[in-house]
């Protein structure tokens, strides 16, 4: 549905020019929804509106639906445009005009008859859940209903895409989540593709197919999003999955562990449950059949794109020949381990 090919952004700036993007080559599928996550100034923005034209690249091409966008005239353009839809962090409603209004504006400026405007307008606002909100301002509405607005009227011209930049970044978690909710069920019933970008990695994880990191203009990984969160490549990707799938050691433990003496027999391990034996009762097989005492002293189990993944920091102690064939268990059980020993040994020496 969206193809990126090789796409370069330039921009002047009063210090010679900036490049915000650097030969960027992505496609997303039609009814996919694509995150792009990255830190400020990575290239985000610059980015998704490459994908309608709001800004045109300096060098590379953007094909959406098949259409090669960058080829086309200022009138086809427009036309292509109705195709794509776009949300926003600040919603971008127009103060005076009240919530039908709001959603008319794209087909008032398509030249609509009033009739079909009501036709269109009204199962929208069903479709968002704000039916009973249609003589609102925008004044009188939450974070949340105002993005219910912008989303509605994004729809207005039955788009195939629909853009959203950082269109959850101003709602509190618990809105947040029901407008990640809404997108998804919209995808679903209008088979939507939907590229979304974020600085939030929660956000991500909740509804994104598949993800691309961005970093200084580039795209440094990408994959789908449980791959990337369970195996990031990157050390960025890294730091932005940690804290979120519970990769860090909490502070205090960690120095609790730098300060204390590991014994010979004992080994810290961090243990990575991914793929089909992710529900294995493995600690409990360990324990009983191996041998091993175990302590665990951090964990989290959780579950991207309705796959289970967990993380477990467990201290195990017993002799070299157990902690052997316990390794080899867990590398049977497609189970990660991952010595902690020479992490905290080389944590101790910096301090
Ligand atoms: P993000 O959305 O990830 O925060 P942006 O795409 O906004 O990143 O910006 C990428 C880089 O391009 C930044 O260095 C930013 O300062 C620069 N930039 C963005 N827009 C412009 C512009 N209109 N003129 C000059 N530089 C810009």
């Amino acid at each position: 549905m969206i193809e990126l090919e090789k796409l370069t952004k330039r921009y002047a700036g009063p210090s010679g020019s900036v490049e915000a993007l650097r030969d960027v080559s992505l496609s997303v599928a039609p009814g996919e929804i694509f995150g792009v996550i990255g830190r400020s100034g990575a290239g985000k923005s610059t980015l998704i509106r490459c994908i309608n034209l709001l800004e045109r690249p300096t060098a590379g091409r953007v094909r959406v639906a098949g259409r090669d966008l960058t080829a086309l005239s200022a009138a086809e353009l427009r036309a292509a445009r109705r195709e794509i839809g776009m949300i926003f962090q600040h919603f971008n409603l127009l103060s005076s005009r009240d919530v039908f209004g709001n959603v008319a504006l794209p087909l008032e400026l398509r030249g609509e008859s009033r009739a079909a405007i009501r036709d269109k307008v009204m199962p929208l606002l069903d479709l968002v859940g704000l039916s009973d909100r249609a003589d609102r301002y925008p004044s009188q509405l939450s974070g949340g209903q105002k993005q219910r607005v912008g989303i509605a009227r994004a729809l207005a011209t039955d788009p195939k895409v629909l853009l959203c930049d950082e269109a959850t970044s101003a709602l509190d978690p618990e809105t947040t989540d029901q407008i990640l909710e809404l997108i998804r069920d919209i995808r679903d019933r209008l088979n939507l593709t939907v590229v979304l970008i974020t600085h939030e990695m929660a956000v991500v994880k909740e509804i994104a197919d598949r993800v691309a990191v961005m970093e200084r203009g580039s795209v440094i990984e990408h994959g789908a999003t449980y791959d990337v969160f369970t195996r990031p490549q990157h050390a960025t990707t890294r730091s932005f999955v940690a804290d979120l799938i519970g990769f860090n050691l909490p502070p205090a433990l960690e120095k609790r562990l730098a300060a204390a003496r590991l014994e010979g027999n004992s080994r810290l391990w961090r243990l990575l449950f991914t793929g089909p034996h992710a529900d294995d009762p493995v600690i409990a097989e360990l324990s009983r059949n191996l041998g091993l005492d175990l302590a665990i002293l951090h964990g989290r189990i959780d579950e991207i794109q309705g796959r289970p993944f967990g993380v477990m920091v467990v201290q195990a102690r017993g002799d070299d020949a157990r902690l052997a064939a316990a390794k080899s268990y867990l590398a049977s059980r497609k189970i990660q381990v991952e010595e902690l020993n020479d992490v905290v040994t080389i944590d101790r020496a910096a301090v």
